[in-house]
């Protein structure tokens, strides 16, 4: 038998939420894997150190960690790495240790560090064995060294990867902090200037404009054109005719001009508040978020994408041979994908000397495709009426916009982006209200609906709204009246339908699509932005509002776990949405950590309930307190028509001969969101402005040319590494399972195995 390889796992440079997540993951996966596990703790300094900052860990030891932020093994700066004698001691701590594999998360100085480390090992173990350090015995198996880099950094400044570990949570921090001030900014009209982190990147501040529609933003990468100061008055003064009673301008700590001088928050504050003639006059306050932009747990993105990368880490550790290029793990819209170290390393620093060199064309090139989506989405959407990218008139288009299904985070701000876009490209955007029911009836003495142009005042402020401000409604066109519809849409002359919903504005578009024939005035390009926290619209593995929904649940579930933390020894079996999609269920257990989820797509069985009843009743006679939380269990609400959570807790309980208890806990519409995730807020935008251009692309009053092709009823959506239209003909036809309102493949089955394997849950027989 090969003998156990022993994976060390460090994180390093600043902390960032989902650190923790990282270290769960590889500490588990490697023990999964029959690998022993090690820490190594305070990053580069305690390899040099070695001695007790090299740590066995066992299974428990990471217990409990997915929900706590920053790091538990500790960070540091290390001058001594940055210098080859610290690296030499290094390397031969690990020798000495019997490390084989180091899977290290930071951000781009360490895996900076980590390259120069993988390229100097044979050279530094030369150097061991000349110096009589160490012996050609002690070396004999350690002559490549197997190492992974993970990105964790709450700056996504890391090249070739869309997000790093821990930039969503940032995120999100930045954008509540943005929420609270512009409801007092909003009160007093004034003017915030709110500073966040970036030195050399805008991810940040970019992102936090786009989630909170902010007036002006300021990043390193991509300065104005021309003079700031200009361009900055214009478009705020521009935003305050329009009536807006705030103004807010986010910039990132390394903003620059073209010439390469750093922007200071005071001079902009001295620019707003200037009364005389070329100031706006306003009241104007400055923020410094600071290092609360750190803090708190991981969001539930961090906490999959954490997760993920870490047990991918232990695969390519394991799969690496000595001719293996050294990987690290990125991710490219929904993908994990493993990518070459050096080449991610090479491309930050010549990022970060495009922007020294102020070759901003350059610096914008290098960041992901993601960031300059929304760096063209965030200009779309900010600047309104500035007139510059308005389309000929003949190619000006009245689009209709409607919600069909339940609410879900992300809708408002997919409206506002969209709206924001026609308005700026001449097109006429078209509210109408609460779904095809309200278009129906809009005409009744009691209207349920109304159909009116979009107030641009009015939808600015929806960025970070939940629910649906123009109303939503399950009915579908069948049901409202195929004709009335075909009618009505014939009679306000709409060129395109933006319709964004779950599945049964899936269902909608569908029905719109086959009845064209019957009716021509349904011969308009109409595309689908899906928005469901189910997560169950054919042709998208995302949808707007499930990362919402995720953060709800992870919050619950988390302080469902903490209120056991007294007696310690409870089973809490939660309900959650999803219709007949087990996707937030499964993510929901993978994020927390769940003992078991239970979905429709699996069922229950009994032999599924024994053996989760017996593991329970075994981690109880093992655990002798030092679990500090109580267990999670997960059960999507259509997983059974018998074992719904009452039952399953009841089970449990009655199975647990009062050595442990179990309690069933029902979120029910909690799940829905308050104020959407920014990850969905942004996705909306992104979306939702793709949406615009693709209906675009078929032009005003194009019924003939739209009959024939398939891809104007289509639905946006992220596959795989591509943002895609699918044609709603191939995904009704091919990929629906229309009995369970669902796709035929659910892209996320294979996290239930890595859900599985963390928690330690056993594998039960598979139903028939
Ligand atoms: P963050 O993005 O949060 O700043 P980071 O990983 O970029 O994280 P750094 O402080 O730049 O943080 O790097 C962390 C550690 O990595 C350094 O303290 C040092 O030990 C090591 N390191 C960074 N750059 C190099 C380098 N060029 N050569 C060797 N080691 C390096």
């Amino acid at each position: 038998m090969a003998p156990k390889k022993r994976i060390a796992v460090m994180t390093s440079g600043g902390d960032s939420p989902g650190m923790n997540c990282v270290v769960r993951a590889v500490v588990r996966m490697a023990i999964h894997m029959g690998c022993d596990a090690f820490a190594v703790y305070e990053g580069y300094e305690g390899l040099v150190r070695g001695g007790d900052y090299i740590k066995k860990m066992e299974w428990d030891d990471v217990r409990g960690w997915l929900s706590e932020g920053g790091t538990l093994i500790g960070t540091a700066r290390c001058i001594a790495f940055y210098e080859r004698p610290g690296r030499l001691t290094a390397a031969k701590n690990m020798v000495l240790n019997g490390i084989d594999a180091l899977v290290i998360c930071g951000g781009d100085g360490s895996l900076t560090g980590a390259d120069k480390f993988r390229t100097e090992w044979p050279s530094l173990l030369d150097e061991l064995i000349a110096k009589g350090q160490l012996s050609n015995d002690q070396i004999a198996s350690y002559q490549h060294l197997n190492l992974v880099g993970l990105v964790g950094s709450i700056d996504n400044d890391v090249s070739g990867t869309d997000a790093t570990i821990g930039c969503y949570s940032a995120l999100s921090r930045i954008c509540e902090m943005v929420d609270y001030i512009e409801a007092t900014a909003s009160s007093h009209s004034r003017a915030f200037i709110i500073e966040v982190m970036g030195r050399h990147c805008g991810w940040l501040a970019l992102l936090a404009g786009v989630a909170t529609g902010a007036d002006f933003v300021f990043i390193p990468e991509r300065p104005q054109d021309h003079d700031w100061r200009r361009e900055m008055t214009i478009v705020v003064r521009r935003h305050r005719k329009l009536g807006k009673r705030k103004t807010i301008v986010i910039v990132a700590e390394g903003a620059r001009d073209k010439n390469g001088a750093k922007i200071l928050p005071e001079e902009i504050r001295d620019l707003l508040a200037d009364k005389g003639e070329s100031g706006l006059g306003l009241d104007t306050r400055i923020t410094t978020l600071g290092h609360v932009q750190r803090g708190g747990t991981a969001v539930a993105y961090d906490r999959m994408l954490a997760t993920l990368q870490g047990v991918e880490a232990v695969k390519a550790i394991l799969e690496a041979t000595s001719d293996t290029e050294t990987c690290f793990i990125a991710i490219k819209e929904n993908m994990i994908v493993r990518k070459q170290l050096t080449k991610a390393v090479q491309s930050s620093k010549e990022l970060a000397a495009a922007v020294q060199a102020k070759d901003f064309e350059k610096a914008m090139s290098l960041r992901d495709t993601e960031f300059a989506d929304q760096y063209n989405s965030y200009l779309t959407t900010t600047n309104i009426s500035a007139g510059d990218c308005k389309l000929p008139e003949r190619s000006q288009m009245k689009i209709g916009f409607i919600n069909v299904g339940a609410p879900a985070g992300g809708m408002n701000a997919a409206m506002r982006a969209a709206v924001a876009f026609c308005i700026n490209r001449g097109h006429e955007p078209i509210a109408i209200h609460n779904g095809f029911a309200g278009f129906a009836r809009h005409h009744d003495d009691k209207p349920l609906g109304a159909v009116r142009p979009f107030d641009w005042l009015e939808v600015d402020n929806w960025a970070s709204k939940g629910g649906s401000e123009i109303g939503t409604n399950r009915e579908l066109p069948s049901e409202s009246g195929l004709e009335l519809i075909a009618n009505l849409i014939e009679q306000y002359e709409f060129d395109a339908l933006l319709i964004i919903g779950g599945f049964e504005a899936f269902h909608s578009v569908s029905q719109l699509r086959k009845a064209r024939d019957e009716f021509p005035s349904l011969c308009i390009p109409i595309c689908l932005l899906p928005a469901t926290i189910s997560n169950n619209v054919p042709g998208t593995e995302y949808s707007l509002g499930s990362d919402t929904c995720l953060n709800e649940l992870v919050n619950y579930c988390d302080k469902i776990k903490q209120s056991a933390s007294a007696s310690r020894r409870r089973v809490f079996v939660i309900e959650t949405q999803g219709g007949r999609s087990g996707y937030i269920a499964t993510l929901s257990g993978l994020n927390v950590g769940a003992t078991a989820t239970y979905i429709p797509e699996e069922g229950i069985s009994l032999e599924m309930l024994n053996s989760d009843v017996k593991h329970l009743q075994e981690v109880f006679k093992h655990d002798r307190g030092q679990s500090r939380f109580g267990r999670v269990i997960l059960v999507n609400e259509k997983a059974s028509n018998v074992y719904d959570a009452k039952l399953i807790a009841g089970i449990i309980r009655e199975e647990a001969h009062e050595r442990f208890e179990s309690r069933e806990s029902i979120p029910g519409h909690v799940q829905q969101g308050g104020i959407p995730s920014p990850t969905d807020r942004c996705r909306a935008v992104r979306l939702a402005i793709k949406c615009i251009q693709h209906l675009e692309d078929f032009g005003r009053n194009a019924h003939n040319q739209v009959k024939k092709d398939p891809r104007s009823t289509t639905v946006i959506g992220i596959q795989g590494s591509e943002v895609v239209f699918t044609p709603m003909k191939e995904l009704e036809e091919q990929e629906t399972d229309w009995s369970n309102r669902r796709p035929k493949m659910a892209h996320w089955l294979g996290m239930r195995e890595v859900a599985g394997i963390l928690s330690g849950r056993p594998i039960y027989p598979k139903p028939e």
